[in-house]
């Protein structure tokens, strides 16, 4: 499924900065469940720039900051609702392609009257806002609350720039990906100008593992698997092979994936009985957000997820058996 280009832009409507350009009311900055670098960097920087203006600003989602993300400034003022205490003037969603990744808090915050401005670099974004700015291009959507910040004439401030530079920085999978372009490179070097450390952030993100934590990705890299053809790799995580803690600092999903000749690697992980989180990863060959779509998930044609019902071992098959039946669909 494709959605119209006209849809899409790479600068921030006109609608979008004026309900930005002066305060009015009370906003919300909205996550998505399991927050990661792209949601809470952009959350927070733009939070912080609409804060220095004038407006009273809340930071919420249904889930925490991972520890590994606890450094990205003003993380201490992220609150964890399982329901909207409140509704907002203004709600701004980040790096959200739809109502449902917010666990009900969307609907809980929204009244009739309130601007729910959806910034999002997703292609199959919901288009659930009140004004709805999608730029699939971008790498990650940290560009774009980086224009959306120009555009509105606010300054960076070296809190504002590491927020920035760390949502490209982990969306680029460290400037390797094939989203990364010299528009990142552009936005990175301007976000270093102004106060972004690189090495700090490498430091932060990839230096801090506990000593124990080599021994678990140890044991638990010894159960990657790779189809017969070579195409496929995969790694199943029984619950009980990992804690919550551990799988939300490594992004395990990037071992499979980095086996010569894979073209589509796959994380599964129990996440609670009868539930399995699978994380899906493209070199190009073919799109997997069309295979997270069928279990009704969704992301980038070379990054998606999903969750899906029944044993690991099941889960497990059903997934492989849809990356067969799309990697041979490629091939005829
Ligand atoms: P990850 O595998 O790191 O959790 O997610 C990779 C990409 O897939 C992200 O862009 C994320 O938003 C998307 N994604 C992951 N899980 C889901 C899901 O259950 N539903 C949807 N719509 N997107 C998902
Ligand atoms: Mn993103």
């Amino acid at each position: 499924m494709t959605e119209p280009s006209s849809d899409f832009s790479t600068t921030p409507p006109a609608a979008l900065i004026d309900a930005l350009t002066r305060p009015r009311g009370r906003i919300l900055m909205l996550g998505h469940v399991h927050p990661d670098a792209d949601v809470l960097g952009t959350l927070l920087g733009l939070g912080q720039a609409l804060s220095a203006e004038g407006w009273p600003v809340t930071f919420a989602g249904p889930h925490s900051v991972p520890g590994v993300l606890d450094f990205l400034p003003g993380a201490d003022q992220w609150q964890v609702w399982a329901k909207a205490p409140q509704t907002f003037d203004v709600l701004v969603l980040t790096d959200c392609p739809n109502d449902a990744r917010t666990e009900g808090l969307l609907a809980g915050a929204r009244r009739e009257d309130s601007l729910v401005l959806n910034i999002d670099h997703h292609p199959d974004n919901r288009r659930y806002g009140t004004i709805n700015w999608i730029d699939p291009s971008a790498a990650a959507t940290g560009e774009m609350v980086f224009d959306l910040i120009g555009a509105l004439g606010l300054p960076i401030t070296p809190a504002i720039a590491v927020n920035l530079f760390t949502a490209v920085h982990t969306d680029t999978g460290s400037f390797r990906y094939s989203n990364t372009t010299a528009k990142t490179f552009r936005i990175a070097g301007e976000l270093t100008a102004r106060g972004a450390d690189p090495a700090l952030v490498s430091d932060r993100l990839y230096q801090r593992r506990p000593a124990e934590a080599l021994g678990v990705l140890g044991e638990v890299l010894r159960q990657v698997n790779v189809s017969a053809d070579g195409r496929v790799a995969w790694l199943a995580v029984p619950r009980s092979a990992a804690s919550d803690a551990f799988m939300a600092s490594e992004d395990l999903v990037t071992y499979p994936r980095s086996i010569a000749g894979v073209q589509v690697a796959v994380l599964l992980r129990e996440e609670s009985a009868g539930m399995v989180k699978a994380s899906l990863r493209g070199k190009g060959e073919v799109a997997v957000n069309r295979i997270a779509h069928r279990f009704g998930g969704g992301g980038h044609e070379n990054a998606a997820g999903c969750t899906l019902r029944g044993t690991l071992e099941e889960a497990t098959a059903a997934l492989l058996a849809a990356v067969d039946e799309a990697l041979d669909g490629k091939a005829s």
